[in-house]
């Protein structure tokens, strides 16, 4: 007997990177960090466990006023979520409807699709250009809901504050979500406009530029009204979200923020030598700004890169999709596993090289 709703039928499902953990897989599939989380993060989830019998903060107190203060801006600015994916389900939920469409780029992070399908909001696809650039004029005037992420997932492109902020000004009425998962590896962040425009809704995680995928921690930056427009929706559906060791941690991430800066910069470092190589052995390399470079080769699809990388112990991301199919998205990890993986692709090469002479 099957009770789930006829319109819940046909859902897409998310097909994330494969989970293979601790099995001795170089993991650049899902965009997490490399580096462990910083040393009080473990304390304060640890001083958490003898007081699990208590509910909570529902308000996050602590963890907004923390991050508010890396951020510069006011408490009331912050929302915290179940990881970013919550925040845009929330966002979505709460701005968007049948009659309230949403814009986006027609190649872009795959979950917005599935979030708008799950609350029945028509998504309106605008084509990135033929070098995969947005064009921030498709965006400007247009009187309806907007999501961006910028950088772009998976092209690793950004756009700069200036359009971000043309896109914003022309479409008062309207929300603008720029989705800032990965500003923090050398993109330009649009935080400074949330003082001036009550419409933008910045949203972040702590998943990859603050190693706490596992601990499900987003938020949304905004004016306080609009902070407060999406509690209200929040409240409704989950009061109690973000738990007591996730609050705990994030108060501790924030606590040594140099940290995790310092992780950034190294990544952005170690981006810039890998997509060197990628290219010095013919790559077509995105120029990105995020914790992973987005790439394709004229001499392996990526279907075969990906599968033959697998062989070797290496994950990486690929999308079966017009326009993308053959590039592979790879996350940034250490120098180390980066060396491994540029190794595995030379060797990969030089067999097919073989095979062709055989
Ligand atoms: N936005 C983008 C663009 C992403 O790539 C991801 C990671 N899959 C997310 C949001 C969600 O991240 P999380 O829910 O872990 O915060």
């Amino acid at each position: 007997m099957g009770f789930l709703l006829d319109r819940h039928r046909d859902l897409p499902a998310y097909v994330p990177g494969d989970h293979e953990e601790g099995d001795g897989f170089v993991r650049l599939n899902t965009n997490e960090s490399p580096y462990p989380p910083s040393p009080g993060v473990a304390k304060a989830v640890a001083g958490q466990i003898g007081r699990l019998q208590f509910y909570n903060d529902p308000d996050c107190t602590a963890l907004r006023a923390a991050y508010a203060r890396v951020l510069g801006v006011e408490p009331a600015c912050v929302m915290a979520g179940n990881g970013s994916d919550q925040v845009l389900f929330l966002s979505f939920f709460a701005f968007s409807d049948r009659e309230h469409p949403i814009v986006l780029p027609d190649i872009t992070y795959g979950y917005y699709d599935l979030f708008a399908a799950a609350l029945g909001i028509p998504l309106h696809r605008r084509p990135l250009r033929e070098d995969f650039t947005v064009d921030y004029r498709d965006y400007c005037g247009i009187g309806q809901n907007i999501v961006l992420a910028n950088p772009n997932a998976p092209t690793g492109y950004a756009l700069p504050v200036s359009e971000i902020e043309e896109i914003v000004r022309s479409n008062p009425r309207n929300v603008v979500i720029i989705d800032e998962a990965y500003a923090d590896f050398g993109a330009e962040s649009c935080l400074p406009l949330i003082r001036r425009y009550g419409n933008l809704l910045v949203v972040r995680t702590f998943s990859k530029s603050r190693s706490l995928a596992g601990a499900r921690l987003g938020f949304g930056v905004g004016c306080p009204s609009l902070i407060a427009q999406l509690e209200t929706v929040r409240s409704a559906v989950d009061l109690y979200g973000v738990s007591r060791m996730a609050q705990a941690a994030g108060v501790a991430a924030c606590e040594e923020n140099e940290y995790y800066m310092e992780n950034c910069r190294r990544i952005a470092k170690t981006r810039g030598l890998t997509a060197g190589k990628l290219r010095q052995m013919g790559f077509d390399v995105l120029d990105s700004r995020t914790n992973f470079v987005f790439a394709a080769s004229p001499w392996i699809s990526g279907a075969q890169l990906q599968s033959e990388l697998r062989a070797r112990g290496i994950l990486v991301r690929r999308w079966d999709a017009p326009r993308i199919e053959n590039f592979c998205r790879i996350t940034i990890g250490t120098q180390a596993q980066m060396e491994t993986m540029l190794r595995a692709i030379e060797e990969i090469r030089r067999e097919r090289d073989a095979g062709a002479k055989r």
